[in-house]
């Protein structure tokens, strides 16, 4: 069994707040969410962080981008949203299992 919550969470084996789910990518609320829609988007593959991506992870990244923007119209945040990739722990990086925070339904200000 991983020992990485996010592996975990992927495998479905620590339950989370589904918002999309396919082969590859899924996406869960975060449990402590920092705007009034806070979700996190993650490949199921284990890759720690951004630093660590390989060449052939593009396209999947590229996919996650694209369903970040799917949930964002879906989750009425048409008008604006913020995503995020913290990268290492000097940014505020706490779980190393890549993963992208998109934000929304307040105005951000910087
Ligand atoms: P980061 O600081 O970028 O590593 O973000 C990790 C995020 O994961 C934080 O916003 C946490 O609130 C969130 N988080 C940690 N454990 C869980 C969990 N079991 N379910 C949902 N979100 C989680
Ligand atoms: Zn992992």
């Amino acid at each position: 069994m991983s020992e990485c919550i996010f592996c975990r969470i992927g495998a479905g084996e620590i339950p989370s707040q589904l918002v999309y789910q396919d082969p590859a990518i899924i996406a869960f609320r975060d449990i402590h969410p920092q705007a009034p829609t806070h979700i996190l988007i993650m490949p199921r593959k284990h890759i720690a962080s951004l630093a660590e991506l390989k060449t052939g992870d593009l396209p999947m990244v590229a996919r996650m981008l694209a369903v970040a923007n799917q949930i964002a119209q879906e989750q009425g945040l048409a008008d604006g949203y913020r995503l995020v990739i913290n990268t290492g722990s000097k940014a505020g990086q706490v779980v190393m299992h890549l993963h992208m925070h998109l934000l929304g339904g307040k105005q951000f200000s910087n």
